[in-house]
Formats: C-alpha cells, sequence, structure tokens
C-alpha cells in the first residue's frame, strides 16, 4: 500500500494563504489583533446574515468548548449548592461533560433516543433529579438538531435553564434557521473537524440580545464598559487571526457544501451498489463533517473495523463508547444508558470529505462488503 492509498477518516481543508493573506495585511495595517477586533465583528455579521437574522445572534469564541462554557454562564451561571447537578446526555463528545464542570455542575447523565439519538426532553420534565439540576444540556450529535421547541416547554416547565451543545449543527441552522431560539443558547464548534471552520473557534447562537451581551461579557473575563469583573467570566475570546480564516472560507462555503452534497450522492450510490446489510447514516440529516455505518451488532462492527483497518481505510468511534465509559467520568451519576451502550458497540465513522474520491468509496464498501460476506450466517 502506497501513502496515497491511506483514506483518512477525516482529512480537513482550511483556507490556504493566498486565501487569508489580504485579511491578514489587514490586521497588520491596524494592529489590532484581538478583543472584539474589525474581522471579528465582520465574522459574526456575515454569519449572523447567512443564518438570516440579526447581528446580535452570533457571538464568536474561542472554541467550540469555551462556546459551550460561555453559553453556560450567560444563561445559567455558575452551579449553586441547592442544584449542583447538570443533566446532560451520555452520547456526545468529551466537551460537553468537560463543559459543565468548568462551571462547577455535576454532570448525570441520561440515555438518548434511539431514533433521533437526542436526549427526550419530555421524560427529562419528569426526571426524578430535575429538581437538583441546575442545568441540562440537549446535544445535537453529529449536528442532528434536537427538538428546540420540546427543550423550550421542559425549561419553562421546570425553570432549569436548558442549553444546546450544537458544535456540529451549523449546516442544520443554515438549512433551518427557524430553530434559532431567544430562549435556549445554542454553542457552535468552528474546529477544523467540523464543516465550517476558523481553524480552532466557536460562535454562540442566540436570539437574545441581552443574553448575548452576557456572552460577551463573560468571554472576556466578565468586563463591561470597564476592567472591573463584574461576573463569573473567562477569556473565550477570538482573535483577529482565527476570524480572517473563517471569512475566508465563508467566500467559498457556498462552493464547499456542492462539494459536500457531490460526495454524499457518491455515499448513498456506494451503498445501493455494495451495501445492503447494515445502515448508513448521511448528511444531509448529519454535519457533512460525518458518515456513520450502523452495523446490525457489535461483532459485525468488529470485523468490518479490523477489515477496513487492514486495507489502510481510517475509521473513528467520535463518541467513544459514550462519555460514561471514559475514565474521568466513570464515578459520574447515571441510570443504565442502553441506548448509548449499543450506538458505541454498532456506529462507526467513516471517512468523510468534500474531496473524498469516488473511488475510495467504493473500495471502501467492497471491503465492508467482503467482511460482512465472510461472516457465518
Ligand atoms: C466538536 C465538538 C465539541 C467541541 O468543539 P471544540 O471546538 O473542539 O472545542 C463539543 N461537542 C460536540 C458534540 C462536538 O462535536
Amino acid at each position: 500500500m502506497t501513502a496515497q492509498d491511506f483514506v483518512y477518516v477525516c482529512r480537513p481543508q482550511l483556507p490556504d494563504a493566498e486565501a487569508i493573506v489580504a485579511y491578514i495585511r489587514g490586521i497588520d495595517a491596524r494592529r489590532h489583533y484581538t478583543n472584539r477586533g474589525p474581522l471579528v465583528a465582520l465574522l459574526e455579521q456575515r454569519l449572523a446574515a447567512a443564518l438570516g437574522r440579526p447581528d446580535h445572534t452570533v457571538r464568536s469564541t474561542a472554541s467550540g468548548t469555551s462556546a459551550l462554557e460561555v453559553a453556560i454562564l450567560a444563561h445559567a451561571g455558575l452551579a449553586r449548592p441547592e442544584r449542583p447537578l447538570a443533566l446532560i446526555p451520555s452520547f456526545t463528545f468529551a466537551a460537553t461533560g468537560l463543559a459543565v464542570e468548568r462551571c462547577g455542575y455535576r454532570a448525570h447523565f441520561v440515555d438518548v433516543d434511539p431514533e433521533d439519538w437526542c436526549v427526550d426532553a419530555a421524560a427529562l420534565t419528569q426526571h426524578p433529579l430535575i429538581g437538583q439540576a441546575g442545568l441540562v444540556v440537549s446535544v445535537a450529535p453529529y449536528g442532528v438538531l434536537p427538538d428546540m421547541a420540546a427543550l423550550e416547554t421542559l425549561q419553562d416547565a421546570t425553570g432549569v435553564p436548558v442549553v444546546v451543545d450544537a458544535a456540529a449543527a451549523f449546516e442544520a441552522l443554515l438549512d433551518r434557521p427557524e430553530t434559532i431560539s431567544a430562549k435556549l443558547p445554542m454553542a457552535l464548534s468552528f474546529h477544523a473537524t467540523k464543516t465550517f471552520s476558523t481553524g480552532e473557534g466557536g460562535g454562540i447562537v442566540w436570539d437574545d440580545p441581552a443574553g448575548q451581551d452576557r456572552s460577551v461579557q463573560i468571554a472576556n473575563f466578565g468586563f463591561f464598559r470597564s476592567r472591573e469583573c463584574k461576573l463569573a467570566g473567562t477569556n473565550a475570546k477570538m482573535s483577529e487571526y482565527h476570524a480572517a480564516i473563517g471569512l475566508a472560507m465563508l467566500d467559498t462555503f457556498p462552493a464547499r457544501r456542492r462539494d459536500y452534497a457531490a460526495v454524499t450522492a457518491q455515499y448513498h450510490a456506494a451503498q445501493a451498489a455494495f451495501l445492503p446489510q447494515g445502515r448508513l447514516h448521511l448528511p444531509p440529516r448529519l454535519s457533512s463533517a460525518y458518515a456513520l455505518w450502523e452495523a446490525a451488532d457489535p461483532h459485525m462492527l468488529m470485523r468490518v473495523e479490523t477489515a477496513l483497518s487492514e486495507a489502510g481505510i481510517e475509521t473513528r468511534h467520535w463518541y467513544e463508547a459514550g462519555l460514561q465509559a471514559q475514565l474521568h467520568f466513570a464515578g459520574a451519576g447515571r441510570a443504565p444508558l442502553p441506548v448509548t451502550d449499543r450506538l458505541g458497540a454498532q456506529l462507526l465513522g467513516l471517512p468523510m470529505g468534500h474531496d473524498l474520491p469516488l473511488a475510495d468509496t467504493e473500495r471502501m464498501m467492497q471491503v465492508m462488503q467482503g467482511a460482512l460476506d465472510a461472516i457465518p450466517a
């Protein structure tokens, strides 16, 4: 196998030097490098415009994780002794659990729905520990948006603030901007592995001007109109350099989305030809950063995973076996989590990218088919 044959599960391509140089020259001329400079303001404006929303709707941060922390502090504040828990799904990336901890909450894991992979908002209204919860975080797993109206009802009915980890849901918001809420902040990630990226970066999407003012304040040490720290904050500011990358990426994002759509179509075609077993989960239900294969059982998944690895085709368990299965969260509270356990053992991240060659998709499907055919009936 040559190096060229290796297929990466994710091989991001951000704007090159040519594409960002004009923005960088502007930074050189202004000598304004961070603290909400003009490029950050322009990026927020252009993202809000892309969503068809007023400027305040988008506020940038240094990462998706910091967006989540700032959104939690702006909406729920630090944990209080009488409500120490945050109810969060176990089916998510590590950042969800770490962010609630940074804000002083103790994570308590709840399972997700087998169909939409999100927490069941109606069930959480009746959760035995809701009276000890100061925060609920709902996740948009792989960019699949939760039922926002049901989450608003949960928040209204219980008084417990709800924040949405929508890290991978930027495209979902572009397609369905009506899901943007005035009541619930959503945290986005602009990490290089996400479809829209600033290298590292993130954003809070929230149609609440006062809430977004708090987000800005919290992301800048709790300062507001002076250098006095007025509330629990942090440094979560996006720099002008990261904004430059985002602006250059936005300049060509429509073409990027068309490229992703073409690769998604290849996946659909290849599946029809080669892979009747199992189930593929693809964009546009998911973010274009992901193609997932759901095996009928864990044994089938291990066979396929091994065969792909031997063929030089990289795969990934993006959320591992769930947060509850990871060392740091081993002591966290939880009920049984059968759906997370099953998804953890049966969902496999396949290679995805805007420039994934058709030949690679076809070779991957052939390797998968071969591995499945080798399983005794
Ligand atoms: C990517 C991701 C994050 C973290 O975002 P960063 O920008 O890497 O900090 C958090 N939650 C989920 C669900 C993610 O997919």
